[in-house]
């Protein structure tokens, strides 16, 4: 029988540092993953990671404030106060651990700037930073012996009585069907960037914990808080790191001009990503652009510079679309990038949902409102990653699993798989669905939203349901069905694009990342609050909870 006291979906950066964190605390912990640990999209993190150290002269107030300010004084400023005050130590820890963070003149670990905060704070390695820090929380993975199970896709959460006591999964290499049991599941895995198409993510980013946590009883919340970064790249949306702009680049209109001026005339590019993908996608609609494109200048920053710390979004413009932004400007535009809500936790990632934890991505804690700064998440993955493999692992200790039967459980799922496996082949492919959902997503839920939009995807939801009921799954082999496994990720990726729309319908104002046209304005008297979505009966159904306000009293923001 496989069990553990603590099992952890998801082995990017959240699960692998909540793994970690269980296991230093004495919990039998293991971590499950679709993908090999280093592939998760932790990986692909450029830009860096937030910290305030006093001995910079910083302050995590100052930090605090920021990103309270960034979220459009949607985040709850406990959470908030949580993660600042922990940043430091938690990158200290990290630097220990093995991650060779970039160092200034004087030897000390150097910062760069970083959109919507007055400190240069975000600590870096070159522009691969997710890469660093990922492979030596693996290599700590490796050294603490915790049982990983890589190219494990879970399928589904085992509940007795509400309680959570495992998970059902599939391994990916033989297609064998597995329950595994657990006093504690902590959910770690990422964003749902691929509903949206295109998208900045991996194509693994599928919103699947997301799906599976709701649909066990979850509350998801602030899932109309979709974030557009302001420099993906023309084309693919592959991101172009904020880092450019922290270093220094100009974003410029078809004119050669800084357009930024008029939009946030003290921090420029730099004002927070909500602000600068607005300015963007205003100057494109008033055709100021080239394309649907506006431009991203970094050749003032020279040959040296760009070589050193910007080296690989360089590679990226050149492979792509053949521009080598030490000679050219690079055409960029506001793109799908990240989620700020998730499954609704405290701050111990704690859940509603009893045994059950989130963190990371998937996870609204919340500390990132309506919009998250930069260099903010990587710092939420290891503060709270830590802190619900901390608290998991504590929990685990006084209580038993819980008995289920375990055959019938394992029957019941592959009989639900072979389901798929045997529909007839007539339906529309997972790849024609997923397409027609993303761009949906991506006309209608996107910088600028507005109830007609929102309501066409809604209705569009219902007939891109009818089909994914049967899409058909052509390989009916048993060894790497990625067919198989692309299905179940529709699914999830279904659930997750319902609950994003509804959230953002019902929402009637405009606040962080969520721009309506019909509600132009902040609506604090009615809308200071966070948006639930649970699974009712026939569908989403919606409630509030309260903003945590600790000390900073909301105001107009301005940068
Ligand atoms: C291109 C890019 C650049 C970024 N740059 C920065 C940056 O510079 N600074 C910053 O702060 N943030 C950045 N972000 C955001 C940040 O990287 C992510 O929010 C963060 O890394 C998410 O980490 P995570 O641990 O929550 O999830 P992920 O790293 O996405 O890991 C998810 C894990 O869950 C597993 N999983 C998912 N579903 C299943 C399933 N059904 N069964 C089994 N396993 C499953 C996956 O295999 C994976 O291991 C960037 C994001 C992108 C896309």
């Amino acid at each position: 029988m496989l069990e553990h006291d603590v099992l952890i979906i998801g082995a990017g950066l959240a699960g692998m540092r909540a793994a970690i964190a269980a296991q230093a605390n004495g919990a039998n912990t293991a971590i499950i993953s679709k993908v090999h640990p280093v592939r998760s999209h932790s990986n692909a993190a450029q830009g860096g990671i937030n910290a305030a150290l006093t001995d910079r002269g910083d302050d995590w107030e100052d930090h605090a404030y920021d990103t309270v300010k960034g979220s459009d004084f949607l985040g709850d400023q406990d959470a908030i106060e949580v993660m600042c005050k922990s940043a430091g130590r938690s990158l200290i820890d990290m630097e220990h651990m093995g991650v060779t963070f970039n160092r200034d003149d004087e030897g000390k670990l150097g910062t760069r700037a970083f959109g919507g905060q007055r400190k240069a704070r975000t600590f870096y390695v070159g522009d691969f930073t997710g890469q660093a820090l990922l492979h030596v929380m693996f290599e700590q993975l490796i050294k603490s012996g915790i049982r990983s199970y890589e190219e494990w896709f879970v399928t589904g959460l085992i509940q007795e009585d509400g309680q959570v006591c495992g998970v059902t999964a599939l391994e990916i290499r033989t297609g064998q069907i597995y329950a595994i049991r657990a006093k504690t599941v902590i959910f770690a895995t990422g964003g749902l960037g691929r509903t949206f198409e295109p998208s900045t993510n991996a194509l693994i980013v599928t919103g699947d914990g997301m799906a599976l946590a709701y649909n066990a009883g979850a509350r998801l919340m602030d899932m109309e808080m979709v974030q557009y970064h302001p420099t993906t790249l023309q084309g693919s949306g592959v991101l172009i790191s904020e880092a450019a702009r922290g270093e220094g680049a100009y974003l410029l209109d078809k004119n050669g001009d800084r357009f930024m001026e008029k939009y946030a005339p003290n921090m420029m590019e730099l004002a927070s990503r909500d602000v600068v993908s607005r300015a963007e996608q205003t100057e494109i609609n008033a055709g100021n652009g080239v394309n649907g494109c506006m431009f991203l200048d970094c050749r003032h920053l020279g040959e040296s510079l760009i070589m050193e710390k910007l080296s690989q979004i360089r590679e990226i413009g050149i492979d792509l679309i053949g521009v080598d932004m030490i000679t050219d400007p690079v055409p960029i535009r506001p793109g799908m990038h990240y989620i700020m809500g998730g499954i609704k936790t405290d701050i111990d990632g704690l859940t509603n949902v009893p045994g059950v934890y989130a963190a990371g991505e998937c996870a609204c804690v919340s500390v990132h409102g309506g919009n998250r700064l930069g260099a903010n998440s990587l710092l939420d993955t290891i503060v709270f990653g830590e802190r619900s493999g901390n608290h998991a692992a504590l929990a685990s200790r006084d209580v038993d699993y819980v008995e289920f039967d375990v055959d019938e459980v394992v029957k019941k799922e592959e009989e639900r798989l072979q389901g798929i496996l045997d529909r007839p082949q007539n339906g529309d492919r997972v790849g024609a669905i997923r397409l027609d959902m993303g761009q949906s997503l991506n006309n209608n839920l996107a910088v600028y939203r507005n109830q007609a939009g929102m309501e066409e995807t809604l209705r569009d939801m219902t007939g891109f349901r009818e089909r994914y009921a049967s899409v058909p799954v052509d390989n009916k082999g048993s060894v790497f069905n990625t067919d198989l496994i692309f299905s179940l990720e529709l699914g999830f990726m279904l659930d997750c694009a319902g609950a994003v729309t509804v959230s953002a319908l019902d929402r009637k104002d405009s606040r962080g990342a969520q721009a309506r046209t019909d509600f132009p304005d902040r609506d604090d008297e009615n809308w200071m609050k966070h948006v639930v979505v649970t699974k009712g009966e026939v569908g989403p159904e919606i409630s509030y909870l309260p903003v945590s306000i600790t000390k900073w009293t909301p105001e107009e923001r301005k940068y």
